[in-house]
């Protein structure tokens, strides 16, 4: 597997001190220009934030915020105190700000703390729906976003929520801890960190979830540990990214909606499901109750690669007559590493009897995907037991049928190699993602959708921005190329990306007037952030006096209120009307009525 290698970023203590940002501003225009990144951290409770009290260790109430201002790695109080971090328009006073990291990045985070705060082994899909409502609330506000959750049921609500966020084009980290922060030795202040740092830093768009430096695809991963801070295991994947000295994501790996559809929420769901292991001797009258109504979709733990008894009619027999009532049942093994298949005959018998193969799943990911098709509205029962057996969030591996074009059949690639007398597989992958940004971005310049779909065959990221960070889709979209751009789109490129100034895809199709590129970014879920939205008055009020129309429409396409006003209080109208532009104020009267 080819890794990409973001150097130079440490989770853990390699970031700069609170003097040097305003060096970094100072000399930003010339240098590398500081960027700063929002992340919305919700705070359901757990250990993390857990005192002990007389019943033993249980959440306490607003406290996390307080004790993190007093923690330098998670606040840095100077910056914030420069910058007047809380009388910021928009900033709730709950915001704390990390260290500016080696990527010049600033962190903002803000917690947003539920009630009541939970021992995640008190979460039901209720406080599922209740964090799913707060993304979607908050949504086009931050960048990205960190759940704080107890870990004995975390792998249960990430796999929830990675059905349930659908179309998701930013980072979403669940992560807790072993110990409570508020203790000397604890796991909780490097989780914290390192999940703020993922959220803020990379457009993974994934719930994902962060452990003891590894990041994991959150419908992947298993509790296996109670006493380890090594708690989770993905055992039918490898982590989508390793936080060691330096940060290695595998890009290969992360999933991506490939859609043009904007983010939504699918909340409600179906709760008549549930998990049943079978075991030696398991009686056909516990296997009847177990499925009787209103149960309407199970997922049967099995034996090794998915296998029961074939020497138990009664058992069959049960199992028969459920699935013909339409219970759906979902095959998974209790082994916790491995795939369902059909090598032995007692797996095939499941088939036989309506069982659904649910590959590699983890038990959590089976039953939270059970629980989402079950209760998508408008399908047949034809059309869910379908949905099953599809790869919908990256949850199993699924071989693919059509063989891929590799490495080893690119002509360009194997010429590149040749002169530079490079031949294992590792070198050729690392030619090929230096490659890729440069190649990717000059294609998408000239419109030129076979090279593009060459470099991707060869399994090149298109979502990797060059060494200014634009990534092809910006560039489409500088160019105004819609085939090009819905093409990017559809193969899982991010309108979130932001270049080393923090334009983002949408900015650069503002820039040059591109509408259709403008309305399609939009459809997808892209807004401008609040970085770019600044001094959007000003920048207004400059079109309204230059009499220009379509620069003024540009920005309307992308969601902008026009009435807003410049840095000395007068809207675009009103400098339209000054300057006599009778036209401009004839449009503003119709758009920024
Ligand atoms: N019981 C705790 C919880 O899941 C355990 C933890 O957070 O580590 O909330």
């Amino acid at each position: 597997m080819a890794e990409q290698k973001d150097k130079g970023f440490n989770a853990l203590g390699r970031s700069l001190s609170s003097t040097e940002p305003a060096l970094a501003l100072e000399i930003g225009g010339g240098c590398r220009a500081m960027v700063e990144v929002r992340v919305l951290v919700i705070n359901t409770g757990g250990t993390i934030g857990m005192v002990p009290q007389s019943e033993g260790l249980a959440p306490e109430a607003n406290k996390l915020a307080a004790a993190l201002r007093k923690i330098p790695i998670l606040h840095d109080a100077v910056y914030a105190k420069e910058t007047d971090l809380y009388c910021r328009s928009g900033l709730r006073d709950d915001t704390l700000v990390l260290p500016l990291s080696e990527q010049n990045k600033r962190i903002i985070y803000t917690i947003l703390e539920l009630s009541p705060l939970l021992d995640s082994s008190n979460m039901t899909p209720a406080e599922w729906d209740d964090i799913a409502k707060h993304l979607q609330a908050n949504y086009e506000k931050y960048d990205g976003f960190v759940i704080l959750h107890g870990t004995d049921t975390m792998a249960y609500t990430a796999s929830a929520l990675s059905f349930m966020c659908e179309n998701l084009g930013k980072t979403i980290v669940l992560t807790g801890s072993q110990v409570p922060i508020y203790e000397l030795r604890n796991d909780g202040r490097s989780n914290l960190l390192g999940a703020l740092l993922f959220a803020g830093q990379f457009v993974i768009p994934e719930v994902c979830l962060y452990f003891y430096n590894k990041l994991y695809r959150g419908n992947r991963v298993t509790k296996v540990d109670t006493e380890s801070f090594n708690a989770f295991s993905s055992p039918n994947l490898p982590p989508l990214a390793n936080a060691e000295v330096d940060i290695t994501i595998n890009w290969e790996t992360v999933w991506r909606a490939s859609t043009t559809r904007k983010f939504e929420i699918h909340t409600n769901m179906n709760s008549n499901v549930g998990l049943l292991r079978i075991f030696p001797g398991i009686t056909a009258a516990a296997v009847k109750a177990f499925l009787q109504s209103p149960m309407e979709g199970v997922v049967l733990e099995t034996y090794g690669s998915g296998n029961a008894p074939n020497n138990r009619p009664d058992l069959l027999d049960e199992l028969k007559k459920a699935t013909d009532r339409n219970v759906v049942i979902l095959n998974c093994t209790q082994c916790l590493r491995g795939t369902v298949s059909l090598v032995y005959a007692t797996g095939k018998t499941l088939m036989d009897a309506g069982v659904i193969p649910g590959a590699d799943m983890t038990p959590e990911a089976a039953l939270a995907k059970l629980s989402y098709v079950l209760s998508k509205p408008g399908l047949t029962l034809a059309e869910k037991r379908q949905m099953l057996n599809e790869n919908l969030r990256g949850e199993m591996t699924v071989v693919p049928i059509r063989t891929q074009i590799t490495l080893k059949d690119s002509k360009f690639i194997q010429e590149i190699a040749r002169y530079l007398f490079i031949s294992c597989k590792e070198e050729l992958a690392a030619i090929r993602d230096a490659l890729t940004p440069p190649l990717a971005c000059v294609a998408a310049k000239n419109g030129d959708l076979e090279a593009l779909k060459a470099l991707q065959n060869m399994g090149g990221n298109l979502s990797c921005g060059d060494y200014d960070g634009r990534t092809p889709l910006h560039v489409a979209c500088c160019e105004g190329n819609l085939e090009v751009v819905r093409h990017l789109l559809e193969s899982g490129a991010t309108v979130y990306a932001k270049d080393r100034l923090g334009a983002t895809p949408l900015m650069n199709a503002i820039k040059f007037r591109h509408n259709d590129v403008i309305s399609l970014l939009r459809t997808t879920g892209a807004h401008l952030s609040s970085q770019e939205l600044l001094n959007v008055g000003t920048e207004l009020c400059s079109l309204a006096f230059n009499g220009d129309v379509d620069g003024l429409s540009a920005w309307q396409m992308a969601g902008v209120n026009l009435k807003q006003p410049g840095y000395d209080g007068n809207t675009p109208f009103h400098v339209a009307k000054a300057a006599g532009h009778a036209r401009v104020v004839q449009y503003l009267k119709t758009f920024a009525a």
